[in-house]
């Protein structure tokens, strides 16, 4: 399956990475269309943006909140913070057990801190993804306000597809 937008796959996220599990565009990194409208039907809360064509999207889930994530990386022993705790070197923690997305070429040295990855997951939805039928879904849905919105709990800037 490609993305119809823009040709590209779909790559499926899991459960432990820091946004929603599942597919996204390799383009852009969107949300899988039939997923997000699956969210929303569900009452995950909605970001509007100044953008027409992109949202963001959280919702909470417990499958790999518990996993450890890196918070941040020091050559040096930067000492505890009040937040996450104490640093660890690399040599002495188990990397394969923890989500290195995003921070690569480890040396045994290194000082890391850790914290679990927790059960609120970001991503970002970009509106053209949807099809004719899911545009006029989302419409309804958001014309009968059973759209979760963050603040200010409106679209200051509409969804393109949507007419006023
Ligand atoms: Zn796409």
């Amino acid at each position: 399956m490609t993305c119809p937008v823009h040709g590209y796959e779909w790559v499926e996220r899991a459960a432990d990475s820091y946004t929603i599990a599942g597919p996204h565009c390799s383009w852009d990194g969107s949300l899988h269309p039939d997923l997000f409208m699956s969210l929303v039907r569900e009452g995950a809360t909605l970001t509007p943006t100044d953008k027409n064509y992109k949202v963001y999207v959280e919702t909470e889930v417990q499958e790999g909140a518990e996993k450890l994530r890196i918070m941040s990386r020091a050559s040096h022993n930067p000492g505890t913070s009040p937040v996450y705790g104490a640093y660890r070197q690399v040599k002495d923690v188990d990397l394969s057990d923890v989500n290195t997305a995003g921070w690569s070429d480890f040396y045994p040295e290194d000082w890391v801190q850790l914290a679990p990855i927790g059960t609120r997951r970001h991503d970002k939805f970009y509106f053209e993804h949807l099809s004719g039928d899911q545009k006029e879904e989302f419409v309804a849905l958001l014309n009968a306000k059973k759209i979760a919105l963050a603040f200010p709990g409106r679209f200051y800037r509409l969804p393109f597809f949507v007419v006023t």
